[in-house]
């Protein structure tokens, strides 16, 4: 198909400095859960978002000296020439396609505890480092300063060496540079108290930077537009005073805000173009190009905001990892092909537990090297065998999409009257609309495919799947919330547990209406307790959140959201008891007990809504295992996310009469 004209203005070249994008599709800095750990994932990762058409492509933060340690958080580093020969692998790739290669040179500063080299860390003044680690930055002195630029000029010296186009001076996100450019920053020398002072480090590195490499690369900086969110933006004056100081020197100003969890909010807590007003002023106080991001998966919203003048360059982390090929797809009119993300942050845990990156929407993600997986294609069928799915959510559809791509004769059965599953239902409660795009990105691919067919309102049973006769069968059956308590926290079922006022998040999504007050017992710890705590009281109950951990939703720290859900559930007025598992459900109440004392307490509560684990749906599996060829795949197999059910119906599509020695190539550091 031929691209729509009207998004002609998107296939621009841009001129950054010395260096030409061929487009306007630019992959900002983002980070991979691989840094210099897995420098082959980490390239073939970049390169096949430079195939998909993203003009510029840049790398992860990337430490420029040992006295930048992240870890356990995974950086990749450029202190050494093995680094050198590591990153050009990457670099390769990215031009391998045409595209232009970005390094985003970063120093933590007291954002990094150096647990890893126990080089002192590094503060504009001594501060607490690191995440809540006991110790503190050595106060730079001007020997320290100075130090710093060399190796801030050395790292730039070895990334051209690399072959990157693109050189960042990284000033924002708390880590060093930003740190002098804050308020907070008092020093009594030329680099703190005013205005001027604390952007001279700065100022200092983007003209060193340029004077040293700047005839062949471009230079961009990183910056903080505003020191809060769109709700929080109190000192948004003091960044606009800096950019004017500093305006036309840097090639390429990529506009940012402090708050991660605004900058990279989910769906749930900010929409799509997020940080356009935050930002919008920027260009009216440089002449140089800008880039932002804002979860862009519209071409519509890309061609207004460069309309506007908003920006120049279509920022991109999380919209690249959904779909890689999003460039291309607009280029070939293939709007409706592109996999839209659902901005649930799934991709950000990679980091922050030191694990290779995934992401809901594309199984293939990270995947690239170390399975071979590519994004938009898969090897063809190994035989003429037929296949029936049974059940249609996320793990079922991403199988029949998938094997149907194989070229496989596919039927899906599903015994509601719509397909998605626990997407289809989720995606109803309050903030998660997004998340439907799971669902209807699986199915206008399945809609293109004539050897798919899906059957709704079709529950089917054993003696009906083995009469159909399929070569392989796949249940996808799901898992239901388990009533009993049995969780991480009892083993054994909780007292009371059978009273009909006990429900789980499953009645809640099949349309059941509690009466309050409720209890909300959350011993999940993702989303899932919060959002029901937020829906229920949204509709006018007395909602007291229980859970046995220090902290609601807490393995959403990893999404970056612990801190908005809280928030949340805060201004909703909804108490909140941690340290407290539920002891025992009586006639009309809750019985807890603290965690640490066993000393309980009783919260009156007309409903119980328990949320503990989940039990796979596994029946037919089990009744049919030894008989036929059959397999589990997605929450039927293990309960998890919706990304572990995806890729789970993806690897077996995948896998099916296919050789595979090992599960994955492991990566090692080039040296
Ligand atoms: P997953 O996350 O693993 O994809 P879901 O719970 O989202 O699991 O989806 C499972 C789907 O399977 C649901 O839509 C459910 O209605 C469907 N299902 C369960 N049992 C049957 C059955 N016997 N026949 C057809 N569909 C079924
Ligand atoms: Fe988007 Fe979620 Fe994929 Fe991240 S994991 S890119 S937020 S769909």
């Amino acid at each position: 198909m031929a691209r729509d004209p009207r998004f002609d203005v998107l296939f621009e070249p841009v001129e950054i400095g010395p260096v030409t994008a061929p487009n306007r599709f630019y992959q900002v800095p983002h980070c991979t859960g691989m840094g210099y750990r897995r420098p082959n994932s980490v390239a073939a990762l970049r390169g096949v978002k430079a195939e998909g058409g993203w003009g510029t492509v840049c790398t992860e933060y990337c430490s420029i000296h040992p006295s930048s340690d992240d870890e356990p958080y995974p950086s990749a580093s450029i202190w050494d020439d093995g680094d050198i020969r590591a990153m050009s692998l990457t670099v390769d790739k990215i031009h391998e396609h045409g595209a232009l290669a970005g390094i985003e040179l970063w120093h933590g500063g007291a954002a990094s505890a150096n647990n890893y080299t126990r080089e002192v860390p590094l503060g504009p003044y001594s501060m607490p480092a690191g995440v809540y680690d006991p110790l503190q930055t050595k106060a730079m002195d001007k020997s320290d300063i100075k130090d710093l630029k060399r190796w801030h000029l050395e790292a730039a010296r070895r990334a051209r060496r690399a072959g990157f186009d693109i050189v960042y001076v990284y000033a924002a996100h708390w880590y060093l540079i930003h740190q002098f450019l804050l308020p907070s920053n008092r020093r009594t020398d030329e680099y703190g108290g005013s205005v001027e002072n604390r952007a001279r480090l700065l100022k200092e590195l983007i003209i060193e930077t340029k004077e040293e490499i700047g005839d062949t690369c471009a230079v961009a900086v990183r910056f903080s537009a505003s020191t809060g969110g769109e709700d929080d933006d109190q000192n948004t004056t003091e960044p606009r005073e800096m950019l004017e100081l500093l305006g036309d020197l840097p090639d390429l100003w990529d506009i940012t805000v402090h708050d991660y969890s605004y900058e990279m909010g989910t769906s749930r807590f900010v929409p799509e173009a997020g940080l356009e007003k935050t930002m919008s002023w920027v260009k009216s106080v440089t002449d140089k190009p800008v880039v932002s991001v804002g979860r862009f998966t519209s071409p519509e919203t890309m061609l207004r905001l460069v309309r506007q003048g908003v920006i120049d360059l279509i920022g991109a982390a999380r919209p690249s990892i959904a779909d890689p090929f999003l460039p291309m797809k607009i280029a070939e009119g293939r709007q409706d092909e592109i996999r839209e993300c659902i901005g649930c942050n799934i991709c950000y845990t990679g980091d922050q537990t030191g694990t290779p990156i995934r992401c809901t929407q594309n199984p293939t993600m990270g995947e690239e090297w170390r399975k071979g997986w590519h994004p938009e294609y898969i090897p063809e069928k190994g035989s003429e065998s037929s296949v029936l799915i049974v059940g249609g959510g996320p793990a079922g559809l991403e199988a029949a999409l998938a094997l149907g791509q194989r070229g496989y004769e596919v039927a899906l059965t599903e015994a509601r009257r719509e397909l998605g599953g626990r997407v289809t239902l989720e995606s109803r409660l309050p903030g998660l609309e997004e998340w439907v795009r799971v669902r209807d990105w699986r199915l206008t691919m399945i809609g293109k495919l004539k050897n798919v067919d899906y059957y709704l309102e079709s529950e089917i049973d054993e003696d009906q799947i083995l009469e159909y006769g399929a070569d392989h069968v796949v249940i996808a059956t799901g898992a239901k919330w388990r009533h009993d308590g049995v969780g991480r926290w009892h083993a054994q079922p909780i007292t009371g547990w059978e009273s009909t006022r006990v429900i789980t998040p499953d009645d809640i999504l099949a349309g059941f209406q509690p009466e309050g007050p409720v209890v909300v017992y959350d011993d999940d710890h993702y989303y899932i307790g919060g959002v029901i705590a937020e829906l229920l009281r949204r509709d006018g109950l007395d909602v007291t959140l229980v859970t046995p951990a220090n902290e609601i939703s807490t393995w959403t720290r990893h999404t970056e959201e612990q801190y908005r859900i809280q928030q949340r559930i805060v201004e909703l007025e909804i108490p909140i008891e941690t340290c407290m598992a539920l002891a025992r459900v009586t006639a009309d109440h809750a019985v807890l007990g603290s965690i640490y004392t066993g000393r309980t307490k009783e919260i009156e509560a007309a409903t119980v809504v328990m949320i503990t684990s989940r039990a796979p749906q596994d029946a037919l599996y089990h009744s049919l295992a030894g008989q036929i060829a059959i397999d589990r795949i997605g929450d039927c197999l293990n309960p998890g996310t919706i990304a572990t059910a995806v890729y789970s119906g993806h690897k077996f599509a995948r896998d099916l009469d296919a050789s595979v020695p090992v599960p994955f190539l492991r990566d090692s550091r080039v040296v």
